[in-house]
């Protein structure tokens, strides 16, 4: 029984380890810093996506542009004896619809340049980012290896205990003891303490009080630990 308690112990220290290591800041931080890498490379993905159709609707207009910019040079250069009088005003009026089309192209060539600019800067800016966050997750990792490698020679020490331990108990108990902890019941042995459960602190019945003082253990209703009287 005391072998048992005192295996129970070890385990609790390197359940305490393994969870400390788990839990450290660096690996938060590197957790963290993941997230940010894979979101910031959607971000670029999207920016880079974005620059392309931008580039395809500056073309379009590019062209459009051209296209009106020709109709108005040969609508200007035509010579003036050859238009007939009535056919005047037609080719004004054509000439400034062309024109004030040229006009609006020009605006909104000039707005999309200025898109493709910033969305120009934004990509830089992400992939800037991007560095500077990998290298930071560089750092978190080399440290949480590090201190990977100072608690490693500590768990084996602990391991190699409880194996030399395990020697001395009872396989019934220990066998026990490891299917009690596969349920994710841990600590397996809790004690007795004023009519209570210590793991859960449910008060324990008489009868049941009475068969714990004469077997040394019972196993709690609630929460499935067993109870072992100090
Ligand atoms: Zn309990």
């Amino acid at each position: 029984m005391s072998n048992i308690l005192e295996y129970q112990k070890l385990d609790i220290e390197l359940n305490k380890l393994k969870k400390s290591n788990l839990n450290s800041a660096e690996k938060n931080n590197m957790n963290k810093l993941k997230g940010y890498i894979v979101d910031a490379h959607d971000k670029g993905m999207n920016l880079e996506n974005n620059a392309k159709s931008l580039l395809e609707d500056y073309e379009n207009l590019k062209n459009q542009y051209n296209i009106n910019f020709k109709k108005v040079q040969n609508l200007i250069s035509k010579d003036l004896n050859q238009i007939k009088l009535d056919e005047i005003d037609e080719l004004l009026s054509t000439i400034n619809a062309l024109s004030s089309e040229l006009f609006l192209l020009e605006r909104n060539i000039n707005i999309i340049i200025t898109k493709i600019k910033n969305s120009l800067k934004d990509f830089e800016i992400t992939k800037n980012n991007i560095i500077k966050a990998r290298t930071k997750y560089n750092e978190f990792k080399n440290s949480y290896e590090k201190g990977l490698k100072d608690i490693e020679p500590k768990i084996k020490m602990i391991e190699s205990k409880m194996k030399e331990l395990e020697k001395t108990i009872e396989p019934n108990l220990l066998s026990k003891y490891k299917s009690i902890k596969a349920d994710k019941i841990f600590p397996v042995y809790v004690s007795f303490d004023n009519g209570h459960c210590s793991g859960c602190r449910v008060e324990i019945p008489t009868a049941r009080v009475n068969k714990l003082k004469q077997e040394g253990t019972i196993v709690c209703e609630q929460c499935h630990r067993i109870i072992y009287l100090k």
